[in-house]
């Protein structure tokens, strides 16, 4: 019977593996030529100060228009393009775009707090040996002020050499740069990176703040890693806010700035302009503070 079973499972997958693989194959070819033909663009979302309930920055989300595919999301192109190495050039190209974006608006920020900017980070770039250089010489070129900059790196950075990434996060640092960790919780977290890395923000994952009014453990964690952060004199964002429930969560926890639906969801930069313009912010401040 298992014999059949197996066989009837071969039959059923074989062509939805090759289907995959086929897919895989045809984005690798497109993700190729999506660079040289300008298909790529980067959406921004706000982060919102908890405190003053102003925008303190904007992510910057790389975005894939394929004249065939449609909107390809980077869930299905990221991890291929680490694989295949062509992270390397695409990131180069976000690094750029984002920080020449950011320089225009602080020309434009007449007196406002200038924003910072941040700009995810894969292992891949990360282990590059010119990285640094690299990032140096887009600040350069952009004329962004360092401390506009930031660099979002994930927990798989760590995981290889130890020593090394000090070292590497040493140097990003002295360029004036910050550093954050993204999708914090979800990877290879261990303490002893927390006390040994020149690290300035966690951002908490969003499958911890999404059912955070209604898991105590969910909860227990963010409220933890909030006293965590503080306690080691980091700052800390809360990703993936998408309701009003969660927000007051965690304002009351003193969570330092969230990111999330309920707020923006990533835009496109005419749009996150009009939102700044606007001075949009979170009418809840105003009242927590007079309280
Ligand atoms: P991430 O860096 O953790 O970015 C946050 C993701 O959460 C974004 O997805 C954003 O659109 C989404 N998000 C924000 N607020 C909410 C919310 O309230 N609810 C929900 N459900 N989702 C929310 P996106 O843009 O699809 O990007 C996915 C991931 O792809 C990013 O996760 C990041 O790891 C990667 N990525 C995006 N752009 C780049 C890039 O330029 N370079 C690299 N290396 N990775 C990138
Ligand atoms: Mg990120
Ligand atoms: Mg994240
Ligand atoms: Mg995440």
């Amino acid at each position: 019977a298992a014999k059949k079973m197996g066989r009837n499972m071969f039959q059923f997958y074989e062509p939805a593996m090759n289907e995959e693989a086929q897919e895989r194959l045809r984005i690798e070819n497109a993700l190729r030529k999506a660079l040289e033909r300008g298909e790529f663009a980067l959406h921004y979302q706000p982060q919102v100060d908890l405190e003053s309930g102003r925008i303190i920055g904007a992510e910057a989300l790389l975005r894939w228009q394929h004249p065939e595919l449609g909107l390809v999301s980077p869930a299905r192109f990221i991890g291929l393009a680490e694989e295949t190495g062509l992270i390397v050039p695409i990131g180069a190209w976000v690094l750029r775009t984002a920080c020449a974006q950011a320089r225009e608006w602080l020309e434009h920020s007449h007196g406002h707090a200038p924003m910072r900017m941040a700009v995810n980070l894969s292992a891949r770039q990360f282990s590059q040996p010119d990285l640094v250089q690299t990032i140096a010489a887009v600040l350069a070129e952009t004329g962004l002020p360092p401390a506009c900059l930031e660099l979002e790196l994930t927990e798989s950075v760590f995981m290889n050499d130890v020593a090394q990434a000090v070292s590497l996060l040493r140097q990003l640092k002295a360029l004036g740069v910050t550093l954050s960790i993204d999708d914090f919780g979800t990877g290879y977290s261990s303490l002893a990176y927390l006390r040994d890395f020149p690290i300035d923000v966690l951002k908490i994952d969003r499958s911890f703040v999404n059912d955070i009014v209604t898991d105590p453990d969910d909860a227990a964690i963010v409220v933890s890693v909030i006293a965590l952060a503080h306690n080691l004199k980091l700052r800390v964002v809360a990703e993936g806010v998408e309701n009003r429930e969660q927000l007051d969560f965690l304002q009351q926890h003193g969570c330092d700035a969230i990111q999330g639906y309920y707020f923006s969801r990533p835009v496109a930069p005419e749009q996150f302009e009009h939102m700044a313009r606007q001075g949009r912010h979170l009418d809840s401040a105003s009242s927590t503070m007079a309280a």
